[in-house]
């Protein structure tokens, strides 16, 4: 247990590896704090249970994202993207967000989630992907869309 590592809450966080553990100590159905998605395991949940909740992947996303789609530029972990509506429409899966954003300068935004997704692709970790198999109809417009904006 990394008990001092809380990634930025005011309470310790415990974490929780099954979906049934999640569900007994869930009094509602609780979103993310950073990607605003519903929780599911394997997540964080506060030990004080105020309600804060946040995906394993998200709390460990980096704050920099070196995306071998897009080698030009780093993606930037932001809390809110860096428009003046604070909306962005995600690159890879075409829907909107306005929480936790990667962002690059040459205007792409991805979810933290779609971010690691097509990251994960890359680097051929399989594995991690079953789940998410079904976006991978997505993996082509990103590919091309990405290649085209090359500089
Ligand atoms: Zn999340
Ligand atoms: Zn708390
Ligand atoms: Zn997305
Ligand atoms: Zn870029």
């Amino acid at each position: 247990m990394e008990e001092s590592n809380n990634y930025g809450h005011q309470h310790s966080l415990l974490l929780i590896l099954n979906q049934d553990q999640l569900i007994h100590n869930q009094s509602v159905v609780t979103d993310c704090s950073r990607c605003g998605e519903k929780v599911s395991a394997p997540c964080f949940c506060c030990a004080e249970h105020c309600g804060f909740y946040l995906h394993k992947v998200c709390a460990e996303a980096p704050l920099e994202l070196n995306h071998p789609f897009h080698p030009h530029h780093p993606f930037l972990l932001m809390q809110n993207a860096p428009y003046s509506s604070g909306r962005y429409i995600c690159n890879f899966c075409d829907k909107g967000g306005n929480e936790f954003v990667y962002h690059c300068s040459c205007h792409f935004d991805f979810h933290i989630q779609c971010a690691l997704f097509t990251f994960n692709i890359a680097e051929n970790n399989l594995k991690e992907l079953e789940h998410v198999a079904f976006k991978m109809k997505n993996l082509k417009m990103i590919l091309s869309a990405l290649g085209a904006r090359n500089h």
